[in-house]
């Protein structure tokens, strides 16, 4: 068990940051959770989470309509690229690519990149989309370097999964912190001590590598970034959270075993942007469907659709739009070219 592994490793070589605890829970090799565990086990009603695509197809056929709005903001280019980052059971981007190919007026070719780390998620991103588009998987974000066209970028629920740094002030000083071993030898938080004052209380290393692709790439080849994911407008710290069949447990009650997820601190990603000169844009998950018609969508079906599936719609969309589920929590950050 990785529990067992971190105490070995603990005792060998000491405390560890609370960034390479995460990133063995969730990527070791073996054990992490996002590289040994089933799909069925981690989305969709069998397992952990559920997630918006999952929720309702309205959700794919929404980005798809902005697909097609940025598309045409490229020049409407003959191939497009379309690169998503950690695709889950890959609904969203089959119900993307069949809205696409019922839209008259999208003439592209669609070429779709995965980047995806679990083997059992690939092979279902696979098997729904190849029939759609042409689709290529990649281990990592670095190796998308091959695409020089214009692309665009999705991510949903995908920046919460990556691990975190997390600082904490006492007394005047500062602070990291980390995982060590208690008197009876379990794993414990502990605070290890800092000689730099940090930026923010949390911070994701591999999420700004992911953002400097990203930013380098619409900045020389031209495309679009969507990003969606439950965080806020500047970071609240100490907001990794453990849920562990259901229930919110420890964070390290189950390491590997639990879904351990932080809040996006989407601040930190517009400024990195910024900087870089793009344009963006940031919406609740409510505004940001609501403004590409899905209501209007939903009434459409609705009035041709029987009753039990007109409901089924419904219930999806409600739970997708309403502050008190999905709407709120959830944020949407749009990146462009100026
Ligand atoms: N976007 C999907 C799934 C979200 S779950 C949806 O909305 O349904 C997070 C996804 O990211 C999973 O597919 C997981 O296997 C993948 N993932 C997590 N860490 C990753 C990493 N470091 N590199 C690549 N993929 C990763």
């Amino acid at each position: 068990m990785l529990k067992d592994i971190l105490i070995q490793q603990i005792k060998r070589a000491g405390p560890i940051d609370l960034y390479t605890y995460m990133t063995l829970c969730q990527t070791h090799p073996i054990y992490g959770y996002y590289t040994s565990k089933k799909s069925t086990d981690i989305l969709g009603n069998t397992g952990d989470f559920v997630t918006a695509p999952e929720v309702s197809p309205l959700f794919g056929e929404m980005i798809a309509l902005w697909v097609v709005e940025r598309w045409e903001a490229f020049g409407k280019p003959d191939v497009l690229q379309l690169v998503e980052l950690g695709p889950g059971q890959g609904v969203l981007m089959q119900d993307i690519l069949y809205t696409l190919e019922r839209l008259t007026l999208f003439t592209a070719k669609c070429r779709v990149n995965f980047v995806e780390i679990n083997p059992s998620f690939q092979r279902l991103q696979k098997e729904k989309n190849q029939t759609l588009a042409e689709v290529v998987h990649h281990d990592c974000i670095r190796c998308l370097k091959g695409i020089k066209e214009p692309a665009i970028i999705i991510a949903n629920e995908f920046f919460d999964a990556l691990p975190v740094r997390q600082y904490v002030e006492q007394e005047g000083m500062w602070y990291q912190v980390g995982v060590g071993l208690s008197e009876g030898n379990d794993l414990r938080l502990f605070y290890l001590p800092q000689t730099m004052v940090p930026k923010s209380l949390e911070y994701q290393p591999d999420g700004d590598i992911i953002l400097e692709y990203i930013g380098n790439h619409i900045s020389h080849y031209n495309g679009a970034a969507l990003i969606i994911d439950y965080g806020y407008w500047g970071g609240r710290g100490d907001s990794l959270q453990a849920v562990y069949q259901h229930k919110k447990v420890g964070v390290l009650d189950h390491p590997g075993q639990a879904d351990l997820s932080v809040h996006v601190n989407f601040q930190n990603m517009a400024c990195y942007f910024e900087a870089m000169r793009l344009q963006y844009n940031f919406r609740t998950q409510r505004q940001f469907l609501i403004d590409l018609g899905i209501q209007l969508r939903l009434e459409l079906i609705c009035r041709n659709t029987e009753a039990k599936k007109a409901k089924e719609f419904q219930t999806g969309v409600m739970r997708l739009i309403d502050p008190g589920e999905m709407g709120q929590l959830f944020k949407v950050l749009e990146v462009w070219k100026r």
